[in-house]
């Protein structure tokens, strides 16, 4: 059973590192990005640590 890590609060189900009981990441840190050369709206911002369960 991982831990929920209770400052990352993730709802992206389909990711190996969210913790299926709960609304968060149990990883200790996440990687977070963009795809955009000048990104203006939360559209724009990407968890890098995703991984597909
Ligand atoms: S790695 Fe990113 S997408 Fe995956 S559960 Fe953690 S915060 Fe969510």
């Amino acid at each position: 059973m991982e831990k929920a890590n209770e400052s990352i609060r993730c709802s992206v189900t389909s990711c190996r590192h969210h913790c299926t009981s709960k609304d968060y990441c149990s990883l200790q840190t996440v990687q977070i990005g963009t795809h955009e050369y000048c990104p203006t709206e939360d559209q724009c911002t990407d968890c890098k640590s995703f991984a597909l369960k």
